[in-house]
């Protein structure tokens, strides 16, 4: 049964949200616009039914690669796990594009199941950090950040797809949470913060462990990535029309030095 029969156009029901969550929504209602995804069990079947799994692990790295977008579904128990899980057993058979796509499947049980060990304390550092992670660590990510006013192309494309359309690709994530914790020297939790008032998919388990992952408190090291890897996965274009003096541009050992030494 369509929504729309009884709220109006996708349009409609968004100025309606709007008019709704006023105080918390601070725009004006009419400039509410409906999310590129559509919520609901009939569209997530219909996601799930579209997500062919081929190419999967060969492209899940890259930007434009083929991911499935299934994880505001799966977050909100709108498509279970398992049943995820085996539309692609059924449809793909066991191919190493399905074993990868499982094992993604896999992190996300993972988190689950520490968290319901953890409980709160999936909001504090896990292990001491393995590198000097420095800092003043605030509450709230800078203003220019959360803007996507730092300069750095590669960073401000990507807060901004998040802000304005709710999803960010995980390598995405993984740059920026490395940006904000290693270059930034920000600390994870006010990324963590950003990213879960922003995610349609922000989940308390999957984000903090993900973050706490990228910050070494909850892996055996930090994760950094280099100019290199950015262009490998995200093309060359956000590069070529950045002016900032980059500072990713350099090898994985001389960033180390650079972000560690104490
Ligand atoms: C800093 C950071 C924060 C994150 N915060 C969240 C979050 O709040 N909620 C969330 O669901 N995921 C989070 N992730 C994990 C991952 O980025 C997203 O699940 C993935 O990008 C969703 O896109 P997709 O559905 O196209 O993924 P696909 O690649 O198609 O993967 C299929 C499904 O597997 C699960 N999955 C895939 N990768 C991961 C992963 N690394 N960890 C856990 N589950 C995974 C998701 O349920 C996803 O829908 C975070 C990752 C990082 C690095």
């Amino acid at each position: 049964m369509k929504v729309e029969r009884f709220l109006g156009s996708r349009e409609e029901i968004a100025r309606k949200v709007a008019e709704t969550l006023g105080g918390l929504y601070d725009e004006a209602p009419e400039k509410a616009v409906p999310s590129d995804f559509e919520g609901g069990r009939q569209a997530g079947l219909r996601a799930l039914e579209k997500f062919s799994v081929r190419g999967y692990a060969g492209t899940r790295n890259k930007l434009h690669g083929n991911v499935s977008r299934l994880s505001f579904y799966i977050r909100h128990g709108v498509l279970g796990l398992r049943e995820v899980a085996e539309s692609v057993r059924e449809r793909f058979g066991q191919s190493y594009d399905a074993l990868k796509f499982w094992q993604e499947l896999g992190w996300r049980q993972f988190w689950q199941l520490a968290h319901a060990r953890l409980g709160n304390r999936i909001y504090e550092d896990l292990e001491p950090a393995k590198v000097n992670l420095g800092g003043s660590f605030p509450e709230e990510l800078p203003e220019e950040i959360q803007q996507g006013k730092t300069g750095l192309v590669c960073m401000d494309e990507s807060v901004r797809e998040l802000v304005e359309t709710g999803y960010m690709h995980n390598h995405a994530r993984m740059w920026f949470a490395s940006f904000v914790i290693h270059f930034r020297k920000l600390g994870w939790k006010a990324g963590e913060r950003f990213f879960y008032r922003h995610l349609l998919d922000g989940d308390p388990a999957s984000n903090a462990l993900s973050w706490q992952w990228v910050a070494s408190t909850f892996s055996h090291r930090p994760y950094l990535f280099n100019r290199e890897n950015v262009q490998e996965n995200g093309g060359k274009k956000w590069c070529e029309r950045c002016e900032a003096n980059c500072p990713f541009a350099a090898t994985y050992p001389e960033l180390e030095r650079r972000f560690f030494a104490s």
